[in-house]
């Protein structure tokens, strides 16, 4: 067919993956078209998603912590909260970074085109610009990094007070009662910001425990701490109704946990997972195959059932994180520039951002247990961590797990602050195939929160003698 213009590579959205496979493309010497439909690059983690939520969750640490020092000596006055001031901070730390990716897609000579992507045929896009124009754009190989979005619930009402993780990020107000539908990180990290700005917080959740898929005893550490902030924790109970009335919206509940009654809410965040935008961008003309879910399929090359075309991100399937995308972005550039590569990380790390914070990568002990895998567990308590007490903080614990037979690491969990920052040592040693030995030989320096990963591997080695 004819086309406006004709590129190497088109990559379709410009998320983490999206950006990320671009810049390495156009660093190989390909020519490369970005597609996004919103004015900013950055997709959703640095618009919606990862950055903002840490810019609040950062301003609500430094809140609480200053809060907190009043029992050890050092007081302020009342907190005054200038939410406007706090918005423009938030969507400052934004355009930093969302006007940086535009700079480095300029200097690399990536083309962006602003507009709604969609297939035309397997080797066409057709671009709808914002004012409604169409463009047909001509592409070697394409990237289809179109991400996910919020799942939400049929049965709640159009209502202000019903928003999802985007519109709790817009933080409009704060509401003296707050009702999180599901308990998950991204449900939980929004609670943790909108509860230092002081509303009260219920959660419900379907399955029997908070933050699924991190290992139960991190997950007591959290909930010790955050014990106060909630009003009700409701387990193994689902969300069935809710009813907008002027004073506030009214939610119904059904399961072993649920209220008899209708509970009144101002304001009330979805959570509840995010699904694939694969139904969205007309992969079919395209001949790429899409599940019901709306997910595309690829190989380790990130290689959709056409040949030249490939997909990254969110869209392909968990876990659902900006840095998978990142790193499948950069595969699929490099086996279209023709290298040889394949994704074959060992370990994908996951965070919840809370305070504490709960960080693991590879093997969990809950799934150990499960599968059956016989591991030699080294575990450091923090509270004989010299850092962490220093800071007030001694509440969380490190704990890594071995092979029984090898004692090379299959992975690791830490709960407590900084965790995140943390957690990347655990991941390099796994994929570094390191045994207990070679990380408690590590010297670490001291006192950090660090140190409690050699202290753990030598734990696990019974040679930890002294306790720091
Ligand atoms: P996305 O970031 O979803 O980007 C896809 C882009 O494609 C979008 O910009 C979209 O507009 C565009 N697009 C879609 N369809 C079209 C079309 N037809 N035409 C043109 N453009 C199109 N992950 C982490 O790793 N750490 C975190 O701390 C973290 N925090 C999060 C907090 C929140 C509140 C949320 C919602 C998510 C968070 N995530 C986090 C998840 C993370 O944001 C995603 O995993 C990541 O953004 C996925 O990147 P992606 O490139 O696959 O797609």
């Amino acid at each position: 067919g004819s086309a406006d213009s004709s590129y190497d590579v088109l990559v379709l959205g410009a998320g983490p993956g999206g950006y990320s496979a671009a810049f390495r493309a156009a660093d190989l010497g390909l020519s490369v078209v970005l597609v996004e439909r919103y004015a900013t690059l950055g997709g959703v983690c640095l618009n919606v998603g990862c950055i903002p939520s840490k810019a609040l969750l950062h301003m609500a640490s430094v809140l609480e912590e200053a809060q907190s020092l009043s029992a050890h000596g050092i007081s302020f006055g009342q907190p005054k909260v200038d939410l406007d001031a706090l918005r423009a901070y938030k969507d400052g730390v934004v355009s930093k970074l969302t006007g940086g990716l535009a700079g480095m897609a300029k200097a690399r000579k990536v083309a962006v085109l602003t507009g709604k992507g969609e297939f035309a045929d397997p080797h066409h896009l057709t671009v709808t610009t914002p004012d409604g124009k169409t463009q047909t754009v001509k592409f070697g190989s394409a990237i289809i990094a179109a991400g996910s979005e919020s799942v939400k619930l049929p049965f709640l009402p159009d209502d202000s007070r019903i928003v999802d993780s985007t519109g709790a990020l817009q933080l409009s107000g704060i509401p003296k009662k707050m009702l999180l539908v599901g308990g998950g990180i991204i449900g939980l990290e929004m609670g943790t910001v909108y509860s230092a700005l002081g509303a009260r917080l219920d959660v419900v959740e379907m399955q029997s425990g908070l933050m699924q898929g991190a290992d139960r005893d991190m997950v007591k550490v959290w909930e010790k701490k955050n014990a106060g902030r909630f009003d009700h924790i409701m387990l193994d109970t689902k969300t069935i109704g809710a009813e907008a009335r002027e004073d506030g919206i009214w939610v119904s509940f059904e399961g072993k946990n649920a209220p008899k009654e209708a509970q009144r809410y101002d304001l009330v965040l979805q959570a509840v997972g995010r699904t694939p935008n694969g139904k969205k961008i007309a992969a079919d003309k395209a001949g790429v195959a899409v599940t019901d879910r709306g997910f595309i399929e690829v190989d380790k090359q990130m290689r959709s059932n056409v040949p030249h075309i490939f997909a990254i991100g969110d869209i392909v399937g968990q876990p659902m994180l900006a840095h998978k995308a990142v790193h499948e972005g950069h595969v699929a550039a490099e086996v279209i520039a023709g290298e040889k590569s394949f994704f074959d990380a060992r370990v994908i790390p996951s965070v919840a951002y809370t305070d504490p914070e709960v960080a693991w990568v590879g093997l969990t002990e809950d799934e150990a247990k499960k599968d059956g895998i016989v591991v030699k567990k080294g575990v450091f308590p923090w509270a004989a961590s010299g850092r962490a007490i220093a800071n007030g903080r001694d509440e969380g614990f490190t704990k890594l797990l071995f092979d029984a037979e090898t004692h090379r690491i299959l992975g690791g969990g830490i709960v407590g602050t900084h965790a995140g920052d943390l957690i990347g040592e655990v991941a390099l040693a796994v994929e570094m195939g390191a045994d207990a030995v070679d990380i408690g030989k590590t010297i670490h320096p001291h006192p950090t929160l660090g140190e409690s990963i050699g202290m753990a591997a030598e734990v696990a080695e019974g040679s930890c003698t002294d306790l720091p």
